[in-house]
């Protein structure tokens, strides 16, 4: 007991001796400037050396409120470059925190203009352009997307005066700070979108009826390839286009889970969320039925996103996750904010790490 009270006593003491030293302001400067330095080079250059396909999660949620998951957003990387399809919000404040360089941004893709997805185009524009984007930033998106763009620019005009007035036009050039949006229109299906050195990114259709147009991309660079579903039922065009994918990102509603929630509502007398949980049913795709697509694509790895309801903790991911196993045994990860993929070139190889642990 004696020894026991004896290093309490101790522990107190040291504990109060650093709780003294750090009150001292020259220890204080020599602690922050540690911690500047090593915010300001824990830049993830690593994720742009050209040996591999990467792709990140920077949003895996949806409209649905839930803590540490922005609403969807896919980065992925290629050739040096990034390209961020959807901008759903919260996801810029994951890509500025993992200090993304904006100096490598290639464009941003829409797959639709629902405000999970759309909502952080501004902030993206804006962040990417105050930390030294090199040109205006392009904007691909089916019909639609030109409205949409020219709306966030309207909105964020005089935050671009503030801006270069209070910085000078050396450092944030108004010139630099603009959105450009590429309206492409689908040809049957599916539209090339670009085609750059050894990257080809196309746009194809699926169903998010009545939002018309919605689309996914694909993705293919030195023999690997990535696919975003964006929201979607089950459809054909996602199965054909993402035939033998590296990796599936396919968006994923627990009907299971929103159904027992339609009820919770009903027995309250909520007629208006009862009515929007019932209509959301039926425009989405289960996680089984996203597993039986990746299936039918003969895919190698396929990742949940945009997740409806995203579970909050690990008990809710097994109730979201239910019946999966049963139509793909392997190859399939619930998504999380962080989550990269790294496909090798010259390999079959994917591995997984969580980008968010770094910081
Ligand atoms: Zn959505
Ligand atoms: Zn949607």
């Amino acid at each position: 007991m004696k020894i026991f009270l004896y290093s309490v006593g101790l522990i107190a003491v040291a504990l109060a001796a650093v709780v003294t030293t750090v009150q001292i302001p020259s220890v204080q400067g020599i602690l922050l400037e540690r911690e500047v330095a090593q915010r300001a080079s824990n830049i993830p250059e690593d994720l742009f050396v050209d040996d591999a396909v990467r792709v990140t999660l920077c949003g895996s949620a949806a409209p649905m409120p839930v803590r540490d998951r922005a609403a969807a957003c896919v980065m992925v990387i290629a050739g040096g470059k990034y390209y961020i399809v959807d901008t759903g919000n919260r996801s810029t404040n994951n890509l500025a925190l993992w200090r993304i360089p904006s100096a490598r941004v290639g464009a941003v893709l829409l797959t639709h203009f629902h405000s999970d997805h759309i909502g952080d185009l501004g902030e993206f524009n804006m962040t990417t352009w105050a930390q030294g984007r090199p040109g205006p930033l392009t904007v691909y998106g089916p019909k639609g997307v030109e409205q949409v763009v020219e709306g966030f620019t309207r909105a964020y005009a005089l935050d671009s005066l503030y801006r270069t007035a209070h910085h000078g036009k050396e450092i944030l050039d108004p010139a630099v700070g603009k959105m450009v949006a590429r309206e492409l229109t689908l040809d049957g299906d599916s539209a090339v979108v670009l085609e750059d050195g050894d990257l080809k990114v196309q746009m194809f259709r699926v169903n998010h009826s009545p939002i018309e147009p919605a689309v996914g991309y694909r993705f293919d660079y030195k023999g690997r390839s990535v696919v975003v579903s964006g929201d979607t039922t089950k459809v054909e065009t996602t199965i054909k286009f993402s035939q033998n994918a590296d990796v599936l990102i396919h968006e994923g509603l627990a009907r299971h889970i929103v159904k027992r929630m339609e009820k919770h509502f009903a027995s309250k007398g909520d007629k208006r969320l009862e009515k929007i949980m019932l209509d959301i049913e039926d425009y989405h795709t289960s996680p089984i039925e996203a597993a039986e697509v990746a299936n039918e694509a003969n895919v190698k790895e396929l990742v949940l996103y945009h997740l409806v309801p995203a579970p909050p903790h690990a008990l809710a991911e097994w109730f979201f996750m239910r019946g999966v196993k049963d139509i793909r045994s392997a190859g399939v990860t619930l998504g999380y904010d962080g989550l990269t993929l790294v496909l090798p070139v010259g390999s079959n190889e994917i591995r997984q790490l969580n980008l968010d642990a770094r910081y």
